[in-house]
């Protein structure tokens, strides 16, 4: 395993990185993560992600009994949560959402639920077009005074809404994002690689990439069908299933993914690690946030971590034709 800054911060993250939306209490009991987290040390990785939404917060208790069965010393790992969607079905207006009084419960609640004392890294899960920019930054400020945050970014926010987040922290003398965590793989590439670019050298914008497959698309395991014991058949998940595979984009989409496959089988990797260390190749990526809902899967995954020879320029080129 590499370890990459996260941005310009001195916080070295693995640059595969492992996380646990959709998988953790649906998919992953605490017994079956603690098996995953012992696969994810053993191969080097330091950062788990997860969020306040994420399984309506069942997701960072099953992290955090995982975490304390394994006993690591606290300062081996890095944890994340992320705010905005609130932990409840019909969360109330205070309940979600950037301002002051939801980014600091939220916080205290994540830090319950994960049974730690501080976040290492703390996201604003989406921007709230109904609290001014300032407010979420002064907010974030003070939980970082306070210790109980360590470095604090955003998700899927526009290059402009980062960059007033940056500017208005370096105008008021606060602790300013170090972070971004967009969707970034083979099929996902407009925002991360154009409409973030000036960010990366400007403001030192570190990222944590998430959706590696495009949700499993891209191991190439969708293109007969879809399968039981999937993603994409999950109770709950019809809207990804839709997006994924049956609407007219999720068919363009899997298309691509049939012309990718026999690259990745003349190359000799799965398609799912030459996707993975496709991904590595982004110098601007900081770290590569993986999911799966079983060990194989894992130790398939980690495997990408040797790929990274094969993406010779005219590997890149057919890759990107496609
Ligand atoms: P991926 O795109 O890598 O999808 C992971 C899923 O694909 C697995 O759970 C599994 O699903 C399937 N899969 C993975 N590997 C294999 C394999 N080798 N063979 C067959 N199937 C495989 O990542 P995620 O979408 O899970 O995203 C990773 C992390 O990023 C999340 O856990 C979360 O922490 C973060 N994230 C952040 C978001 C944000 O808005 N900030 C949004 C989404 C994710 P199955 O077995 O069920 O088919």
């Amino acid at each position: 395993m590499e370890y990459r800054n996260l941005g310009a911060s001195g916080l070295r993250v693995s640059e595969l990185s492992f996380g646990s939306w959709v998988t953790f209490n649906k998919q992953v009991d605490h017994k079956l993560a603690e098996h995953m987290f012992g696969t994810c040390f053993d191969a080097g990785i330091n950062f788990f992600d997860n969020a306040e939404g994420y399984e309506a917060g069942q997701s960072e208790i099953v992290m955090g009994k995982a975490l304390q069965s394994l006993n690591r010393p606290r300062d081996s790992y890095c944890v994340s949560s992320k705010v905005y969607f609130g932990c409840h079905g019909s969360p109330l207006p205070t309940q979600q959402g950037l301002s002051r009084k939801h980014v600091t419960e939220a916080c205290h609640q994540a830090l319950e639920r994960l049974q730690v004392d501080y976040l290492d890294l703390y996201f604003c899960h989406r921007a709230d077009p109904h609290t001014p920019i300032g407010e979420t930054v002064w907010a974030m400020h003070n939980l970082v005074t306070q210790g109980k945050v360590l470095y604090w970014g955003t998700s899927e926010w526009t290059a402009d809404e980062i960059s007033q987040a940056y500017e208005f922290a370096k105008e008021n003398h606060l602790t300013p994002p170090s972070m971004e965590q967009p969707q970034y793989n083979l099929l996902d590439r407009e925002r991360f690689e154009v409409e973030y670019a000036p960010l990366y050298e400007k403001y030192g914008l570190g990222t944590t990439i998430w959706s590696p497959l495009a949700s499993g698309a891209l191991t190439g395991k969708y293109l007969d069908g879809i399968p039981d014991d999937s993603r994409a058949s999950l109770p709950g998940y019809e809207w990804l299933r839709e997006r994924m595979v049956e609407s007219d984009r999720g068919q363009e989409r899997m298309q691509k993914v049939a012309k990718l496959l026999p690259l990745a089988q003349e190359l000799g990797v799965s398609l799912s690690q030459l996707a993975i260390t496709w991904c590595l190749q982004n110098p601007n990526v900081s770290t590569v946030i993986l999911g799966a809902s079983r060990v194989a899967q894992l130790e398939e995954n980690l495997k990408a971590l040797k790929a990274g020879p094969l993406l010779t320029d005219d590997v890149l080129a057919q890759l990107t034709s496609i």
